[in-house]
């Protein structure tokens, strides 16, 4: 019987990627994202059991996503929380309202599915969860003070939850990339907020993550070779932090 898997985030960029590795690899996907026209086509591409698009933030649609997803897929063995905003803003002219919509999507929101996907994965014995952090999460990022935070965050999210979920055959990472080129980056190198040779520069490798690298550990890591791995706040950085 094959494996199932939630993504979250899964219409673009380092989401769509995973999606489509899981289900190359033979698990059963379900697809979750904003933009319903570019998830369809990447639902057909990676042959999804189904998706469905709407705004996380809204706790009415996490909750409908949990219980379709859950019912389509029969149980969700994999959740991968890949969605997340990111805000480029010098502290004082960040809007308050920012505040409480990057902490939710890029950590409540995570929590809150962690939560609904549990019981099924304590009643198997067996699960995966997958945290998709930043390096920014990591080492702080000036003007991003907002979104490292929430990110960080997660940090203690995965290290609290692989103690608890341990006896439970359940592993919980985190992976952390360093700049990919996505609809979350892009913009801010075409609008020159951040000059990319400038940041590249600063990268030891001197490239950008692709997706599939991200896509390939977080393969990896629902695997059943992977059991040992849990707890883990994994830098896939290009060398931006040796820590
Ligand atoms: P992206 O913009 O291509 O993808 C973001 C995904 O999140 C999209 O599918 C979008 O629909 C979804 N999303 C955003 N807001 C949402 C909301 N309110 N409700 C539901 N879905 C929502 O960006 P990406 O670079 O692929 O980002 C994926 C993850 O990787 C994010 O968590 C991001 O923080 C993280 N990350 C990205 C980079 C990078 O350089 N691109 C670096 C480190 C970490």
């Amino acid at each position: 019987m094959s494996r199932t898997a939630l993504i979250t985030g899964s219409s673009s960029g380092i989401g769509a990627d995973i999606a489509l590795k899981l289900s190359q690899a033979g698990y059963k996907v379900f697809l979750a994202g904003r933009n319903e026209a570019r998830l369809t086509e990447q639902a057909g591409k990676c042959s999804a059991v189904g998706y469905l698009a709407g705004d996380l933030n809204d706790d009415n649609f996490l909750k409908e996503l949990y219980l379709f997803a859950n019912e389509k897929l029969d149980g969700i063995d994999i959740l991968v929380n890949n969605a997340g905003i990111y805000i480029w803003s010098a502290i004082e002219k960040t809007d308050q309202s920012k505040i409480s919509e990057v902490f939710k999507l890029n950590l409540q929101v995570p929590f809150n599915l962690c939560r609904l996907v549990v019981p099924h994965m304590k009643t198997k014995r067996w699960g995966r969860i997958i945290n998709i952090g930043s390096i920014s999460g990591v080492v702080g990022e000036a003007n991003a003070s907002l979104y490292s935070a929430s990110k960080a965050g997660l940090i203690g999210l995965t290290k609290s939850l692989a103690l608890e979920l341990a006896e439970h055959g359940i592993t919980i990472n985190l992976v952390n990339p360093g700049w990919v080129k996505t609809t979350m980056t892009e913009p801010l190198f075409a609008n020159e907020t951040l000059d990319e040779s400038e940041q590249i520069d600063m990268v030891p490798q001197r490239r950008w993550i692709e997706p599939y690298e991200v896509s390939t550990l977080v393969k990896y890591l629902a695997s059943d070779n992977a059991v040992g791995i849990t707890g883990q706040s994994i830098n896939l950085c290009a060398g931006l932090s040796l820590g």
